[in-house]
This record gives structure tokens, C-alpha cells and sequence, in this order.
């Protein structure tokens, strides 16, 4: 049984810290390490009232490598789950390395003062997660996470070579609210604001924010039919690397109007922008300041209802004809369902399971792999059976099957 340390107690942070405790075989003692301190009782609290389970909590900062390094000594945990934010990528990757710990993320970083992701900064640490004995897993969410993984499946079991990728990303909930994000506010409007990119033959094309859309039908009759926006999303970047014979690999994500309406009032007016302006003799970044009046995502679990649909729409030449083949795997998730189960909306839900699967595998050795590595270039098969055992079952549409096929 392993020791863990999860750094990170807002809403995903929450879902691993529960779904580890349900995992009592896999993982023997929990750390849940945060910022707030308060934030992580309350979860080591509702954790105990669940299931019995006792998880130990500790308030670190994170951006301190000195302080985190004294504390995993300390500890000595096998791994290090990041469920901060992307600002605290490299620190944690500092603190890893020397205190001997395996690491893994869900999202990658991104400077703080500039609105910018790549992989850049944490595939350069390849050598020395190497020469340590140490693994880093890169990005065990959902999107990247679970779509990386079914691309790998689709690679190993159904393609020879895949040609074309639209992941596309629908959360058809409503928590009834004018305006709120379904995670991290500064992170999700810092994406969702950058110009849109995807990469088609060899090269990146972009496009203004917003610009590109068009109605999906998605495999649910709750969902229906709904608009998806070309957005920018960080597997692209890494899968666009990793899938051999790749000719295009984009990336949709359904707004509502009103969500739109909301976001483009607010950036008019210079809500979003990340720059510091002087506020009464103080230094305030406007969107810092939006994101503490905005609701806390973590609050919209009891409020939210619907359900969310994340999947991949691949086309590759068959293992099996030789001919071109498009299929839709995706999942299905709940929101209520996700809130009885760990007091949080289905957001947090599918990013935060994947994090306890990925680290579930780190323990068992399958994905144990010195070096630094995104999740497609581990093995996708005890990923995808533990989908389906965690709560997060995925399912396919076959060619015959599919509603929109995608020019
Ligand atoms: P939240 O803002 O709700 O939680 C972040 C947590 O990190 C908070 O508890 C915060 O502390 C803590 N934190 C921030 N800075 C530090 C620091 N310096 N030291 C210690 N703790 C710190 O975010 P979410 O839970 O919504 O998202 C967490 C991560 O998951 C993000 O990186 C996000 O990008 C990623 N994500 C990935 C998805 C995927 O599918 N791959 C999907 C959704 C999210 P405090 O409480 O004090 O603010």
C-alpha cells in the first residue's frame, strides 16, 4: 500500500482525495496538502463521514520548493499528485526531484504573467526524472487525460495509423446560475479567451478567439444537439507529436449564449485582462479579482443538473480492412450523480478520477517508466479497464452509428 501526497484542495483536488480514500487497497495513507488548511480539513472531514476513512492533512506552499522538499522528506510519500494549479508545475517538479518522489499533474503550465500553456518548460525535465529513477506523468485529467488515453486505445487496438482527431468536450449541465466557471476561474477564462489553434499537416493555424463553431449531435437525447467552439487545448500539443501518420487534431467545447454574452461583456470591459492596474494606491490584476467575486466551482456541485460528454471523433486506417474509419469514444457523466457520490459536479468529477487512475498505476508499476511522459505513450489497457471500474465508463459509436460526421 502506498503513501500519497495530493497537493491541491479545490474542486478536482476534492475528487482525488476522495476516490484514493475509496481505494484503501491501492493507497494505505493520504496526505491532503494545500494552501488552505481549512479547505483540506473540510475534505479530510467529509471523507471520515463517508467512508471511516481517516486522511492527514497539512497547509504548504507549494511555490516554495525549500519548504515543500523539507515536508515530502519528511513524509516520504512514493508519489506526489498536483492538483494546484499550472503555476505550481515546475516548483513541484523541482521538489520532487530532490526530495525522490514520482510526480503527477493534470494540467501544464503556464506562466503566471503570461496567458501562455506548452509543454516546453516540463518535457525538459525528461533527463533528470531519467537519471533519478523517477516518473513524471504529465496532464491525468480528462481533456488532457482520458482523450490522450482513448486516442492511445484507438492506436493500439483499432488503427494502423490514425489520420484525424476532433476531441470535442460537452458539458450540457446547468447549475442556474447568470455566470460561473466549472472550474478554476482564472485558468478556465485564460484558455478560453486565447486565440483558438489547432494543427492540421504539419503546421499550427490560428483563428481569433471564438470565431469558429458549428452544432454537434452528441450520442445522449439529454444533450442533443449543441454549439462546439474550436478552442486551443494543451494534448494537442503532445499528441499532435505522439500519433504517427496524424494529418489534423482539433478541439471543440460547447458555450452556452448566455455564457458567451457573459464573457465578451467582461472582457469588453477589461475584466479578463491579466495585466495589473493600479486600484486605490494597490497593484490588482483585474481577472485575479473577477475570479474572487465569481462563484467558487467548487460550490456549483449541489446546484448543478445535466450531464457532461467528453470523447474523441477519430479517423484512422483499420487494423481490420484496411480502409478508412471514423468511431466516437467518450464518456458520459452525470452531474448529481457525481454530487451524491463526492459532493462535486461532474467537471471535477472526470478531471479529478483520472488523477487516483493514472497514480493508481504509478503504485501497481504499469505505469511506472522513469522519465517524463504524457499519458498516451503509457500503456492505455488498465487506464481504460479502470474507467470503467472508477466511474467513469466510456463507450463507442461505431462509423454507422455516428450522428455528424465532421468535414
Ligand atoms: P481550484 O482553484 O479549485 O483549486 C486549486 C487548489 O490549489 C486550491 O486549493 C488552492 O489553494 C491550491 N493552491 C493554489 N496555489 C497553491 C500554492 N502555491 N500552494 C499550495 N496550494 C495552492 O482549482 P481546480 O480544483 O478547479 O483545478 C485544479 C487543477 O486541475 C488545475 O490545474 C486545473 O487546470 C486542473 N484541471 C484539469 C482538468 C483536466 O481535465 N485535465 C479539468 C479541470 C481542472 P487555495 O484554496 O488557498 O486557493
Amino acid at each position: 500500500m502506498a503513501r500519497i501526497v495530493i497537493v491541491g484542495a479545490g474542486g478536482v483536488g476534492n475528487v482525488v482525495a476522495q476516490k484514493c480514500a475509496q481505494d484503501g487497497a491501492t493507497f494505505g495513507e493520504i496526505w491532503l496538502a494545500s494552501r488552505s488548511l481549512g479547505k483540506c480539513d473540510a475534505i479530510a472531514a467529509d471523507i471520515k463521514e463517508a467512508s471511516g476513512v481517516g486522511i492527514k492533512t497539512v497547509q504548504i506552499d507549494a511555490d516554495n520548493v525549500g519548504e515543500t522538499v523539507e515536508f515530502l522528506k519528511r513524509v516520504q510519500p512514493e508519489i506526489l499528485l498536483n492538483i494546484a494549479l499550472p503555476y505550481q508545475d515546475l516548483t513541484l517538479m523541482d521538489a520532487c526531484l530532490e526530495a525522490g518522489v514520482h510526480y503527477l499533474d493534470t494540467a501544464n503550465y503556464e506562466p503566471p504573467e503570461t496567458p501562455h500553456f506548452e509543454y516546453k518548460w516540463q518535457w525538459a525535465y525528461q533527463d533528470r526524472f531519467r537519471e533519478a529513477g523517477l516518473t513524471a506523468i504529465l496532464g491525468s485529467g480528462f481533456d488532457p487525460g482520458v482523450t490522450n488515453v482513448f486516442c492511445a486505445y484507438a492506436l493500439k487496438h483499432w488503427f494502423e495509423e490514425i489520420t484525424t482527431v476532433d476531441i470535442i468536450d460537452a458539458n450540457a449541465g446547468d447549475h442556474g446560475l447568470p455566470f460561473a466557471t466549472n472550474f478554476n476561474p482564472e485558468i478556465n477564462i485564460r484558455e478560453i479567451t486565447a486565440n483558438g489553434r489547432f494543427w492540421e499537416q504539419g503546421e499550427w493555424k490560428e483563428i481569433p478567439a471564438l470565431s469558429v463553431s458549428r452544432d454537434f449531435d452528441f450520442p445522449d437525447n439529454e444533450i442533443g444537439s449543441r454549439k462546439i467552439y474550436l478552442l486551443y487545448h494543451e494534448e494537442l500539443e503532445s499528441l499532435a507529436k505522439n500519433l504517427p501518420g496524424l494529418q489534423r487534431i482539433r478541439f471543440w467545447m460547447t458555450f452556452s449564449d448566455k455564457y458567451i454574452n457573459h464573457l465578451k461583456v467582461l472582457e469588453n470591459v477589461g475584466m479578463t485582462a491579466i495585466e495589473p492596474i493600479e486600484f486605490d494606491g494597490q497593484q490588482i490584476a483585474p481577472l485575479q479579482f473577477l475570479k474572487s467575486v465569481l462563484p467558487d466551482p467548487a460550490s456549483l456541485g449541489p446546484l448543478t443538473k445535466g450531464k457532461t460528454c467528453i470523447g474523441c471523433l477519430i479517423t484512422g486506417r483499420s487494423k481490420k480492412s484496411g480502409e478508412l474509419e471514423t468511431k466516437f469514444i467518450y464518456n458520459i457523466c452525470d452531474h448529481q450523480e457525481c454530487y451524491r457520490e463526492v459532493k462535486s459536479q461532474a467537471i471535477s468529477y472526470t478531471a479529478g478520477v483520472p488523477a487516483m487512475i493514472g497514480a493508481r498505476h504509478l503504485v501497481s508499476g504499469a505505469w511506472l517508466k522513469p522519465g517524463v511522459w504524457n499519458v498516451e505513450q503509457l500503456d492505455p489497457d488498465p487506464f481504460m479497464d479502470d474507467l470503467n471500474a472508477w466511474g467513469l465508463p466510456w463507450q463507442v459509436q461505431e462509423a454507422d452509428q455516428l450522428l455528424e460526421p465532421m468535414a
